[in-house]
């Protein structure tokens, strides 16, 4: 028998856990529209992070494999029962934040998708930016999807911001209010699908960005000052020949900005 959301929770006896940020999703309008956004094939291995009770774990079934993390022990009782007979799936019981994804990534065709607690979106965002996957879709709080999209000198520009954008091209699936789940939270909700530029790893531009943003009210030479080696005076020198003003802060900077400094600064440093 098929249950929905709030049969399933009865029938299991379940007590949502809000340490562990579970809010189910019900809209099965908003599941059709995550759905049809991963846009699954038969080669596609997904990777899905907080299954909860597998709302979106019965639909990415039709991928060729499918991985489904999750916190809760109780939760991975309920999809082992629920899911016994699905040959293609491997229920595992781990922490994201602690657990080493890149095992798992065997190929070009893997999708990571995950309606995850809000505390930790933008830790789980940030490590799967770097990881060689095709596509990532992830319901966030509307605010970290607001600094997902970002432009410079703006409040919400920061890190997520550059991170996000450099590594994807981004666009927004849906947005999803507060009835869409059960409990409804506090927030306000948008599905946002993150489709890989396929770019390497970019460490060393990591490290910049990261940097330029450590000490938010500081300039960016300050901010700097002594990375990897380098002077004020060299970083004084980077600025000016990118024409950029000697006092300006990081969250001023385009991504191209960022890149350039990066380039620049490590053959410096090298
Ligand atoms: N995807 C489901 C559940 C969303 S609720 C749905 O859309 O209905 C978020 C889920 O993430 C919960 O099942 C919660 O137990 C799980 N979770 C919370 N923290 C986690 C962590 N650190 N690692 C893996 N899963 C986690």
């Amino acid at each position: 028998m098929l249950r929905n959301t709030l049969q399933t929770v009865k029938y299991y006896n379940l007590n949502i856990k809000k340490k562990f940020g579970q809010n189910f999703l019900i809209d099965q309008n908003i599941i059709k529209k995550i759905i049809d956004a991963v846009d699954i094939t038969e080669n596609d291995t997904i990777i899905e992070i907080g299954p909860g009770i597998g709302t979106l774990t019965q639909f990415l079934l039709r991928a060729n494999k499918l991985f489904a993390i999750e916190l809760d022990k109780d939760l991975v009782k309920v999809l082992q029962e629920k899911f016994a007979a699905q040959k293609n799936l491997q229920i595992i019981n781990a922490d994201i934040l602690k657990f080493d994804l890149q095992k798992l990534i065997d190929g070009k065709n893997v999708k990571i998708v995950s309606n995850l607690p809000y505390y930790i979106s933008t830790a789980v965002i940030t490590k799967c930016l770097t990881l060689q996957i095709q596509s990532m879709i992830v319901m966030v709080q509307k605010e970290v999807g607001e600094r997902i999209f970002a432009r410079p000198s703006t409040k919400s520009y920061g890190s997520l911001s550059i991170f996000s954008q450099f590594y994807a091209d981004i666009s927004e699936i849906t947005k999803a209010s507060s009835n869409s789940f059960l409990p409804r939270p506090k927030v306000e909700s948008t599905v946002i699908k993150f489709t890989m530029k396929g770019l390497h790893e970019e460490k060393f531009l990591f490290e910049l960005v990261q940097r330029a943003f450590s000490k938010r009210r500081k300039t960016l030479i300050n901010c700097l000052d002594n990375f990897y080696g380098l002077s004020k005076q060299k970083i004084t020198d980077i600025l000016i020949q990118n024409n950029l003003d000697k006092n300006i802060r990081g969250e001023a900077l385009t991504i191209e900005n960022f890149i350039e400094l990066a380039k620049q600064i490590k053959k410096l440093a090298n």
